[in-house]
């Protein structure tokens, strides 16, 4: 959105406070719009196939940058339903079972992560949204210490335990 204008009304946007934080307000005495600026959830798969974990990297994204497939909710869709959605678009696998590992804040996104163990067989077709991905053998993979890298590290120290 356009963070001066009100999305309601058109009106202008004040930054005021409200309930302890600064919050972008609509300066219309009868409309009483907030951008309250919520965090948006994200699903995010760790995809496990023959003992490696598919790692993708979307088009968008530096050459070497990979990361878990991830996406957001439909509207009345359930976040297991999601991930699994995810999966296949993105992958073209037909997932039948989504584990939860936990969910993660990414303050810096403004996301709230909920992170899934998504075992899966067949073929991998790329989507639309994916440029490449990659194989890492789950005893090589490496957690990284943000976002949905959390999840990972959370996997990894759970497979530990078995
Ligand atoms: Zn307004």
């Amino acid at each position: 959105m356009d963070a001066r204008f009100c999305p309601r009304c058109g009106q202008a946007l004040q930054v005021l406070p409200l309930n302890g934080q600064s919050r972008p307000r609509c300066t219309a005495a009868d409309c009483g719009y907030v951008h309250w600026d919520n965090p948006l959830p994200v699903v995010a798969a760790i995809v496990e196939m023959d003992d490696a974990v598919i790692l993708a990297r979307n088009r968008d994204w530096p050459e070497k940058m990979y990361g878990l497939i991830t996406g957001f909710l439909e509207k009345a869709e359930s976040p297991e339903d999601a991930v699994l959605r995810e999966v296949w678009e993105e992958l073209g696998l037909r997932a039948t079972a989504a584990h939860f590992i936990g969910y993660y804040p990414f303050f810096a996104q403004n996301q709230l992560i909920l992170a899934f163990h998504v075992p899966a067989t067949g073929d991998i077709v790329l989507g639309e949204e994916l440029a490449a991905i990659k194989r890492v053998p789950i005893e090589r993979l490496q957690a990284w210490n943000f976002g949905t890298g959390l999840a990972v590290r959370d996997w990894l120290a759970t497979r530990l335990l078995l």
